[in-house]
């Protein structure tokens, strides 16, 4: 059994959550799987890149997940934005627009 709100595990006979007060469920309705269903719309090691497309993504709500770009300070690794499905298309317009305006501020060469 799972509290809801805090995500404590209780063994079996509890009903309850105490310190949060609410029944405990069978399940935890988690982000785990709904992040299983989340499908990838930019991969890569571009860290403005990424900023940019991310702050897009939160300007136009659009719920959204990075994996794996933590580790980037230290060794580029690639991080992948993954958004639900019904937002894959919105998703990929505003990366087509991030890539613009990140091309547009590349200096000279
Ligand atoms: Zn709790």
């Amino acid at each position: 059994m799972f509290c809801p709100v805090c995500k404590s595990e209780y063994v079996e006979k509890y009903t309850r959550c105490e310190p949060c007060n609410v029944e405990l469920v069978a399940e935890l309705p988690t982000g785990e799987s709904d992040m299983k269903e989340m499908v990838p719309v930019l991969r890569t090691n571009n860290q403005p890149l990424l900023a940019i497309f991310e702050a897009a993504l939160n300007a136009n709500k659009i719920p959204h997940y990075i994996r794996g770009g933590e580790a980037a300070s230290l060794m580029p690794t690639n991080a992948v934005v993954v958004v639900p499905p019904e937002y894959l298309d919105t998703a990929r317009g505003i990366l087509f627009d991030a890539e613009n305006s990140y091309d547009k501020e590349e200096p000279e060469a």
